[in-house]
Protein backbone atom coordinates (compact mmCIF):
# COMPACT_ATOMS: atom_id res chain seq x y z
CA UNK A 1 0.00 0.00 0.00
CA UNK A 2 1.27 3.72 -0.92
CA UNK A 3 0.67 5.99 2.37
CA UNK A 4 1.37 9.78 2.09
CA UNK A 5 2.33 11.35 5.49
CA UNK A 6 1.96 14.93 5.49
CA UNK A 7 4.70 16.71 7.37
CA UNK A 8 7.97 15.41 8.81
CA UNK A 9 8.53 16.48 12.81
CA UNK A 10 8.46 13.74 15.10
CA UNK A 11 4.92 12.44 14.77
CA UNK A 12 5.60 12.43 10.80
CA UNK A 13 8.86 10.46 11.47
CA UNK A 14 8.15 8.30 13.76
CA UNK A 15 4.38 6.90 11.50
CA UNK A 16 6.79 6.74 8.34
CA UNK A 17 8.77 4.33 10.42
CA UNK A 18 6.23 1.90 11.47
CA UNK A 19 4.31 2.11 8.06
CA UNK A 20 7.58 1.45 6.68
CA UNK A 21 8.22 -1.61 8.97
CA UNK A 22 4.77 -2.93 8.07
CA UNK A 23 6.17 -2.97 4.21
CA UNK A 24 3.99 0.06 2.95
CA UNK A 25 5.15 2.24 0.59
CA UNK A 26 5.71 5.74 2.25
CA UNK A 27 6.67 8.93 0.92
CA UNK A 28 6.94 11.89 3.66
CA UNK A 29 6.01 15.11 2.29
CA UNK A 30 7.25 18.89 4.04
CA UNK A 31 7.64 22.20 3.34
CA UNK A 32 10.66 22.60 4.87
CA UNK A 33 14.29 21.26 3.77
CA UNK A 34 14.95 18.97 7.07
CA UNK A 35 12.86 16.75 9.44
CA UNK A 36 12.35 18.65 13.05
CA UNK A 37 12.66 21.72 12.33
CA UNK A 38 9.69 23.10 13.61
CA UNK A 39 7.59 22.57 17.13
CA UNK A 40 10.17 19.63 16.82
CA UNK A 41 13.40 21.65 16.72
CA UNK A 42 14.57 22.27 20.58
CA UNK A 43 11.62 20.94 22.40
CA UNK A 44 12.13 20.84 26.72
CA UNK A 45 13.86 17.40 26.00
CA UNK A 46 11.62 15.52 28.48
CA UNK A 47 10.87 11.88 27.70
CA UNK A 48 8.00 11.96 30.13
CA UNK A 49 6.63 8.81 30.45
CA UNK A 50 4.92 9.21 33.83
CA UNK A 51 5.25 12.49 34.46
CA UNK A 52 2.39 13.29 31.30
CA UNK A 53 -0.40 15.73 32.73
CA UNK A 54 -2.47 17.90 31.68
CA UNK A 55 -2.67 21.65 31.31
CA UNK A 56 -6.23 21.69 32.51
CA UNK A 57 -6.41 20.96 36.07
CA UNK A 58 -8.48 21.59 38.62
CA UNK A 59 -7.33 25.69 39.89
CA UNK A 60 -5.57 26.73 36.58
CA UNK A 61 -8.44 28.96 35.82
CA UNK A 62 -7.58 31.16 39.72
CA UNK A 63 -3.99 30.62 38.94
CA UNK A 64 -3.97 31.72 35.79
CA UNK A 65 -5.53 35.14 37.39
CA UNK A 66 -2.54 35.33 39.96
CA UNK A 67 -0.08 34.35 36.97
CA UNK A 68 -1.22 37.30 35.26
CA UNK A 69 0.02 39.20 37.67
CA UNK A 70 3.41 37.98 37.72
CA UNK A 71 6.77 38.96 35.69
CA UNK A 72 8.01 35.68 36.11
CA UNK A 73 4.87 33.63 34.80
CA UNK A 74 4.55 29.73 33.34
CA UNK A 75 1.27 31.84 30.90
CA UNK A 76 0.99 34.89 29.38
CA UNK A 77 -1.34 36.47 27.07
CA UNK A 78 -0.45 38.08 23.81
CA UNK A 79 -4.64 39.44 23.58
CA UNK A 80 -3.87 41.54 20.63
CA UNK A 81 -3.22 38.43 18.73
CA UNK A 82 -6.46 37.05 19.73
CA UNK A 83 -9.47 35.67 16.96
CA UNK A 84 -12.28 33.97 17.58
CA UNK A 85 -10.55 30.82 17.22
CA UNK A 86 -8.35 31.57 19.95
CA UNK A 87 -11.79 32.51 22.26
CA UNK A 88 -13.45 29.43 21.24
CA UNK A 89 -10.23 27.27 22.19
CA UNK A 90 -9.38 28.91 25.39
CA UNK A 91 -13.35 28.14 26.46
CA UNK A 92 -12.72 24.47 25.45
CA UNK A 93 -9.57 24.47 27.46
CA UNK A 94 -11.37 26.03 31.04
CA UNK A 95 -14.05 23.09 30.26
CA UNK A 96 -11.58 20.47 30.74
CA UNK A 97 -10.53 22.25 34.09
CA UNK A 98 -12.85 20.42 36.74
CA UNK A 99 -11.53 17.15 38.59
CA UNK A 100 -13.47 14.88 36.61
CA UNK A 101 -11.64 16.25 33.08
CA UNK A 102 -8.99 16.10 34.41
CA UNK A 103 -8.77 12.47 35.82
CA UNK A 104 -10.20 11.60 32.30
CA UNK A 105 -7.73 13.42 30.44
CA UNK A 106 -4.53 12.04 32.39
CA UNK A 107 -5.19 8.32 32.20
CA UNK A 108 -5.39 9.09 28.73
CA UNK A 109 -2.13 11.16 28.26
CA UNK A 110 -0.51 8.36 30.20
CA UNK A 111 -1.90 5.69 28.65
CA UNK A 112 -0.42 6.68 25.10
CA UNK A 113 2.76 8.12 26.92
CA UNK A 114 3.58 4.44 28.97
CA UNK A 115 2.72 2.75 25.37
CA UNK A 116 5.25 4.78 23.78
CA UNK A 117 7.76 4.03 26.75
CA UNK A 118 7.68 0.30 25.49
CA UNK A 119 7.85 1.31 21.99
CA UNK A 120 10.64 3.57 23.10
CA UNK A 121 12.42 0.31 25.00
CA UNK A 122 11.91 -1.42 22.01
CA UNK A 123 13.53 1.24 19.34
CA UNK A 124 16.41 1.46 21.53
CA UNK A 125 17.08 -2.39 21.54
CA UNK A 126 16.86 -2.16 18.13
CA UNK A 127 18.92 0.68 16.82
CA UNK A 128 21.68 2.48 17.72
CA UNK A 129 20.44 6.02 17.67
CA UNK A 130 22.86 8.98 19.01
CA UNK A 131 20.26 11.38 20.53
CA UNK A 132 21.87 11.96 23.88
CA UNK A 133 19.46 9.80 25.45
CA UNK A 134 19.69 10.01 29.14
CA UNK A 135 17.19 7.06 31.37
CA UNK A 136 17.39 8.79 34.99
CA UNK A 137 14.31 10.26 35.86
CA UNK A 138 12.27 13.73 36.23
CA UNK A 139 12.47 15.24 39.77
CA UNK A 140 9.57 17.67 40.07
CA UNK A 141 10.89 20.04 43.01
CA UNK A 142 8.58 22.29 45.24
CA UNK A 143 9.86 25.79 46.25
CA UNK A 144 7.20 25.69 49.38
CA UNK A 145 4.56 23.69 51.75
CA UNK A 146 1.65 24.23 49.22
CA UNK A 147 3.12 23.17 46.53
CA UNK A 148 4.23 20.27 47.58
CA UNK A 149 0.65 19.54 49.47
CA UNK A 150 -0.82 20.28 46.02
CA UNK A 151 0.90 16.97 44.76
CA UNK A 152 -1.38 14.92 46.55
CA UNK A 153 -4.06 14.85 43.43
CA UNK A 154 -1.47 14.03 41.00
CA UNK A 155 0.19 11.12 43.12
CA UNK A 156 -3.17 9.74 43.77
CA UNK A 157 -3.81 8.94 40.03
CA UNK A 158 0.33 7.45 39.61
CA UNK A 159 -1.38 5.28 42.03
CA UNK A 160 -4.28 4.16 40.80
CA UNK A 161 -2.33 3.90 37.09
CA UNK A 162 0.75 1.97 38.83
CA UNK A 163 3.31 4.62 38.11
CA UNK A 164 6.59 4.02 39.79
CA UNK A 165 6.87 7.50 42.21
CA UNK A 166 8.35 8.67 44.92
CA UNK A 167 7.89 11.66 47.08
CA UNK A 168 11.32 13.03 48.60
CA UNK A 169 12.59 15.21 51.06
CA UNK A 170 15.17 17.63 50.08
CA UNK A 171 18.27 15.42 50.88
CA UNK A 172 16.51 12.78 48.53
CA UNK A 173 16.32 15.74 45.92
CA UNK A 174 19.93 15.90 46.14
CA UNK A 175 20.67 12.35 46.01
CA UNK A 176 19.29 12.00 42.53
CA UNK A 177 20.17 15.72 41.36
CA UNK A 178 23.50 16.16 43.61
CA UNK A 179 24.13 20.22 42.16
CA UNK A 180 20.99 21.13 44.05
CA UNK A 181 22.90 20.47 47.13
CA UNK A 182 23.99 24.12 46.16
CA UNK A 183 20.45 25.75 46.72
CA UNK A 184 18.72 23.56 48.78
CA UNK A 185 17.07 26.26 50.85
CA UNK A 186 14.72 27.06 48.07
CA UNK A 187 13.19 23.81 47.70
CA UNK A 188 11.20 22.40 50.24
CA UNK A 189 10.92 18.31 48.36
CA UNK A 190 10.36 16.74 45.84
CA UNK A 191 8.02 14.43 43.66
CA UNK A 192 10.32 11.57 41.33
CA UNK A 193 9.89 9.81 38.40
CA UNK A 194 12.22 6.88 38.36
CA UNK A 195 10.87 5.93 34.51
CA UNK A 196 11.10 9.13 32.78
CA UNK A 197 14.07 10.01 30.48
CA UNK A 198 15.81 13.04 28.48
CA UNK A 199 17.33 13.27 24.98
CA UNK A 200 17.21 15.56 21.81
CA UNK A 201 14.46 15.19 20.37
CA UNK A 202 15.82 16.80 16.42
CA UNK A 203 18.85 14.11 16.87
CA UNK A 204 16.17 11.81 17.26
CA UNK A 205 13.85 12.59 14.43
CA UNK A 206 17.00 13.07 12.24
CA UNK A 207 18.40 10.03 13.20
CA UNK A 208 15.22 7.81 12.65
CA UNK A 209 14.79 9.13 9.64
CA UNK A 210 17.64 8.19 8.02
CA UNK A 211 16.82 4.60 9.16
CA UNK A 212 13.85 4.94 7.15
CA UNK A 213 15.46 6.24 4.03
CA UNK A 214 17.00 2.60 4.75
CA UNK A 215 13.34 0.93 4.74
CA UNK A 216 12.96 2.90 1.35
CA UNK A 217 10.92 5.86 2.64
CA UNK A 218 11.35 9.20 0.35
CA UNK A 219 11.18 12.38 1.74
CA UNK A 220 9.58 15.20 -0.27
CA UNK A 221 11.24 18.27 1.19
CA UNK A 222 10.54 21.66 0.34
CA UNK A 223 6.86 20.75 -0.80
CA UNK A 224 4.28 23.09 0.51
CA UNK A 225 0.68 21.22 1.16
CA UNK A 226 -1.90 23.45 -0.46
CA UNK A 227 -5.19 21.04 0.05
CA UNK A 228 -6.64 18.45 0.39
CA UNK A 229 -9.23 16.90 -2.58
CA UNK A 230 -11.77 14.96 -1.70
CA UNK A 231 -14.52 12.21 -3.72
CA UNK A 232 -16.78 10.20 -2.80
CA UNK A 233 -15.75 10.14 0.75
CA UNK A 234 -12.49 9.28 0.49
CA UNK A 235 -9.12 11.69 -0.21
CA UNK A 236 -8.26 11.58 -3.46
CA UNK A 237 -4.83 13.87 -3.64
CA UNK A 238 -3.02 16.37 -2.21
CA UNK A 239 -2.23 19.76 -4.07
CA UNK A 240 0.95 20.45 -3.63
CA UNK A 241 3.84 22.82 -4.76
CA UNK A 242 5.14 19.99 -6.49
CA UNK A 243 1.68 18.72 -8.60
CA UNK A 244 -0.33 16.93 -7.28
CA UNK A 245 0.33 13.40 -5.12
CA UNK A 246 -1.90 10.42 -4.87
CA UNK A 247 -1.74 7.78 -2.58
CA UNK A 248 -3.56 4.74 -1.02
CA UNK A 249 -3.86 6.46 2.50
CA UNK A 250 -2.55 9.56 3.96
CA UNK A 251 -1.60 10.58 7.82
CA UNK A 252 -2.16 14.42 8.94
CA UNK A 253 1.06 15.04 11.11
CA UNK A 254 1.23 18.33 10.50
CA UNK A 255 1.75 19.92 14.19
CA UNK A 256 -0.55 22.94 14.98
CA UNK A 257 -0.66 23.58 11.35
CA UNK A 258 -3.54 20.57 11.10
CA UNK A 259 -6.16 22.46 11.14
CA UNK A 260 -5.51 25.03 7.94
CA UNK A 261 -5.73 21.93 5.95
CA UNK A 262 -8.23 19.66 7.39
CA UNK A 263 -10.96 22.72 8.34
CA UNK A 264 -11.45 22.84 4.07
CA UNK A 265 -12.39 19.29 4.11
CA UNK A 266 -15.11 19.61 6.98
CA UNK A 267 -12.86 18.51 9.98
CA UNK A 268 -12.76 21.21 12.24
CA UNK A 269 -9.52 19.84 14.68
CA UNK A 270 -9.38 21.96 18.28
CA UNK A 271 -5.36 22.35 18.02
CA UNK A 272 -4.37 25.72 19.30
CA UNK A 273 -0.35 27.12 18.35
CA UNK A 274 0.19 27.35 22.05
CA UNK A 275 3.82 29.02 22.02
CA UNK A 276 6.56 28.12 24.31
CA UNK A 277 10.23 29.11 24.80
CA UNK A 278 13.69 27.45 25.07
CA UNK A 279 17.31 28.20 25.96
CA UNK A 280 20.09 25.73 24.93
CA UNK A 281 23.82 26.47 26.76
CA UNK A 282 27.10 24.54 26.77
CA UNK A 283 27.85 23.29 29.97
CA UNK A 284 30.37 25.34 31.57
CA UNK A 285 30.77 23.19 35.55
CA UNK A 286 29.25 20.11 35.35
CA UNK A 287 29.33 19.40 39.10
CA UNK A 288 26.54 22.11 38.89
CA UNK A 289 24.85 21.03 36.08
CA UNK A 290 21.52 18.59 36.64
CA UNK A 291 22.19 14.82 35.66
CA UNK A 292 18.40 14.62 34.52
CA UNK A 293 15.49 16.66 34.45
CA UNK A 294 14.27 19.35 37.01
CA UNK A 295 10.92 20.40 36.92
CA UNK A 296 10.46 23.88 38.87
CA UNK A 297 7.04 23.59 39.53
CA UNK A 298 6.51 27.05 40.46
CA UNK A 299 7.22 28.45 37.09
CA UNK A 300 6.42 24.95 35.21
CA UNK A 301 10.25 25.70 33.26
CA UNK A 302 12.00 22.04 32.73
CA UNK A 303 15.90 22.09 33.02
CA UNK A 304 17.51 18.79 30.82
CA UNK A 305 20.39 17.59 30.55
CA UNK A 306 22.14 16.40 27.43
CA UNK A 307 26.03 14.75 26.90
CA UNK A 308 27.21 18.42 26.86
CA UNK A 309 24.89 20.73 27.12
CA UNK A 310 21.33 22.12 29.16
CA UNK A 311 18.11 22.22 27.85
CA UNK A 312 15.81 24.59 29.70
CA UNK A 313 12.06 25.01 28.07
CA UNK A 314 8.99 26.01 29.05
CA UNK A 315 6.19 29.08 28.90
CA UNK A 316 2.57 28.68 27.88
CA UNK A 317 1.98 31.74 25.59
CA UNK A 318 -1.47 32.45 23.97
CA UNK A 319 -0.41 34.37 21.08
CA UNK A 320 -2.36 32.44 17.65
CA UNK A 321 0.63 31.70 15.18
CA UNK A 322 3.05 34.87 16.17
CA UNK A 323 6.55 33.05 16.61
CA UNK A 324 8.13 36.13 17.69
CA UNK A 325 11.12 35.55 20.35
CA UNK A 326 10.43 37.90 22.92
CA UNK A 327 13.31 38.71 25.12
CA UNK A 328 10.88 39.26 28.17
CA UNK A 329 10.29 35.55 27.99
CA UNK A 330 13.93 34.67 27.79
CA UNK A 331 14.28 36.32 31.24
CA UNK A 332 11.30 34.38 32.39
CA UNK A 333 13.13 30.88 31.69
CA UNK A 334 16.68 32.10 32.51
CA UNK A 335 15.24 32.70 35.87
CA UNK A 336 14.77 29.01 37.04
CA UNK A 337 18.17 27.70 35.39
CA UNK A 338 20.24 30.55 36.71
CA UNK A 339 18.05 29.84 40.05
CA UNK A 340 18.54 26.30 40.41
CA UNK A 341 21.16 25.57 38.51
CA UNK A 342 23.82 28.67 38.93
CA UNK A 343 27.34 28.67 37.09
CA UNK A 344 25.94 25.35 35.35
CA UNK A 345 25.93 26.53 31.61
CA UNK A 346 27.03 29.50 29.67
CA UNK A 347 23.19 31.39 30.01
CA UNK A 348 24.23 34.40 27.69
CA UNK A 349 25.30 32.31 25.43
CA UNK A 350 22.67 29.82 25.08
CA UNK A 351 20.52 29.37 21.77
CA UNK A 352 17.17 31.03 22.16
CA UNK A 353 14.35 29.88 20.38
CA UNK A 354 10.27 29.33 20.20
CA UNK A 355 8.00 26.71 19.01
CA UNK A 356 3.88 26.34 18.88
CA UNK A 357 3.08 23.16 20.86
CA UNK A 358 -0.14 21.75 18.79
CA UNK A 359 -2.56 21.78 21.38
CA UNK A 360 -5.98 20.22 22.10
CA UNK A 361 -7.97 21.08 24.85
CA UNK A 362 -8.18 17.65 26.87
CA UNK A 363 -4.34 17.85 26.05
CA UNK A 364 -4.62 13.96 24.75
CA UNK A 365 -3.64 13.78 21.04
CA UNK A 366 -6.57 13.02 18.12
CA UNK A 367 -5.42 9.70 16.49
CA UNK A 368 -7.40 7.47 14.23
CA UNK A 369 -9.97 7.26 11.45
CA UNK A 370 -11.43 10.02 10.14
CA UNK A 371 -14.85 10.59 8.12
CA UNK A 372 -12.86 9.63 4.85
CA UNK A 373 -12.24 6.17 4.35
CA UNK A 374 -8.34 6.43 3.80
CA UNK A 375 -7.48 9.40 5.99
CA UNK A 376 -6.01 9.41 9.33
CA UNK A 377 -4.88 12.12 11.73
CA UNK A 378 -1.90 11.86 14.21
CA UNK A 379 -2.20 15.06 15.47
CA UNK A 380 -2.32 17.62 18.29
CA UNK A 381 -0.12 16.00 20.37
CA UNK A 382 0.48 19.25 22.66
CA UNK A 383 3.49 19.45 25.24
CA UNK A 384 4.60 15.95 25.02
CA UNK A 385 4.80 15.11 21.31
CA UNK A 386 8.30 13.64 21.41
CA UNK A 387 7.45 11.63 24.44
CA UNK A 388 3.82 10.48 23.17
CA UNK A 389 5.25 10.23 19.50
CA UNK A 390 6.24 6.55 18.50
CA UNK A 391 3.31 5.15 20.36
CA UNK A 392 0.97 7.47 19.07
CA UNK A 393 2.36 6.07 15.38
CA UNK A 394 2.59 2.75 16.27
CA UNK A 395 -0.73 2.82 16.97
CA UNK A 396 -1.78 5.21 14.02
CA UNK A 397 0.45 2.54 11.40
CA UNK A 398 -1.89 -0.27 12.71
CA UNK A 399 -5.05 1.63 12.22
CA UNK A 400 -3.65 2.78 8.44
CA UNK A 401 -2.53 -1.13 7.88
CA UNK A 402 -6.39 -2.28 9.33
CA UNK A 403 -4.28 -4.38 11.84
CA UNK A 404 -5.90 -4.89 15.80
CA UNK A 405 -3.68 -2.11 18.07
CA UNK A 406 -2.31 -3.11 21.26
CA UNK A 407 -3.00 0.48 22.72
CA UNK A 408 -6.66 0.80 23.84
CA UNK A 409 -7.78 3.45 21.69
CA UNK A 410 -10.65 4.71 24.06
CA UNK A 411 -10.80 8.65 23.79
CA UNK A 412 -8.20 9.12 21.60
CA UNK A 413 -10.17 10.09 18.31
CA UNK A 414 -11.86 12.84 17.19
CA UNK A 415 -15.45 11.58 18.31
CA UNK A 416 -14.52 12.75 21.82
CA UNK A 417 -15.37 16.13 20.62
CA UNK A 418 -18.95 15.53 18.97
C1 LIG B 1 8.86 24.97 24.42
C2 LIG B 1 8.40 23.57 24.15
C3 LIG B 1 8.82 22.55 24.98
C4 LIG B 1 8.40 21.24 24.74
N1 LIG B 1 8.89 20.25 25.54
C5 LIG B 1 8.59 18.96 25.27
C6 LIG B 1 9.19 17.93 26.02
O1 LIG B 1 10.01 18.16 26.90
N2 LIG B 1 8.85 16.63 25.74
C7 LIG B 1 7.93 16.34 24.78
O2 LIG B 1 7.63 15.16 24.60
N3 LIG B 1 7.36 17.30 24.02
C8 LIG B 1 7.68 18.60 24.24
N4 LIG B 1 7.12 19.61 23.49
C9 LIG B 1 6.07 19.26 22.52
C10 LIG B 1 6.64 18.65 21.25
O3 LIG B 1 7.79 19.35 20.83
C11 LIG B 1 5.57 18.68 20.14
O4 LIG B 1 4.38 18.09 20.62
C12 LIG B 1 6.02 17.93 18.90
O5 LIG B 1 7.25 18.43 18.46
C13 LIG B 1 4.98 18.04 17.79
O6 LIG B 1 5.48 17.33 16.69
P1 LIG B 1 4.72 17.33 15.30
O7 LIG B 1 5.47 16.43 14.41
O8 LIG B 1 3.27 17.10 15.52
O9 LIG B 1 4.81 18.86 14.80
P2 LIG B 1 6.02 19.62 14.09
O10 LIG B 1 7.32 19.22 14.64
O11 LIG B 1 5.66 21.07 14.14
O12 LIG B 1 5.96 19.10 12.59
C14 LIG B 1 4.92 19.48 11.70
C15 LIG B 1 5.50 19.54 10.31
O13 LIG B 1 4.44 19.81 9.39
C16 LIG B 1 4.97 20.64 8.37
N5 LIG B 1 3.87 21.36 7.71
C17 LIG B 1 2.88 22.07 8.30
N6 LIG B 1 2.04 22.55 7.36
C18 LIG B 1 2.51 22.15 6.16
C19 LIG B 1 2.07 22.32 4.81
N7 LIG B 1 0.97 23.00 4.51
N8 LIG B 1 2.78 21.75 3.83
C20 LIG B 1 3.91 21.02 4.11
N9 LIG B 1 4.36 20.82 5.36
C21 LIG B 1 3.67 21.36 6.37
C22 LIG B 1 5.89 21.59 9.13
O14 LIG B 1 6.84 22.16 8.25
C23 LIG B 1 6.53 20.66 10.15
O15 LIG B 1 7.75 20.13 9.72
C24 LIG B 1 7.51 20.94 23.68
C25 LIG B 1 7.11 21.96 22.82
C26 LIG B 1 7.55 23.27 23.05
C27 LIG B 1 7.12 24.36 22.10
Amino acid sequence: MKVLVLGSGVIGVTTAWYLAKAGNEVIVVDRLDTPATETSYANAGMLSFDYSTPWGAPGVPLKAIKWMMQDISPLYFDVKRFDASTISWMMKMLAQCSSEAFDVNKERMLRVARYSADCFRELNAELDLDYDVRMKGTLEVFRSQKELDGAASDVAILERCNVPHEMVDVQSCISHEPALANVKDKIVGGLYLPGDGTGDCHKFTNGLAQECRKLGVQFMMGTEIHSIETTKGKVSSLKTSAGELKADKYVIALGSYAPYLTRQIGINLPIYPLKGYSLTMPIIDESKAPVSTVMDQKYKVAVTRFDDRIRVGGIAEIANFNKELNPKRRGAIEFTVRDLFPGAGDVDGAEFWTGLRPMTPDSVPILGNTQYDNLVLNSGHGTLGWTMSLGASRYVADVVNGKSPDLNPEGLSMARYH
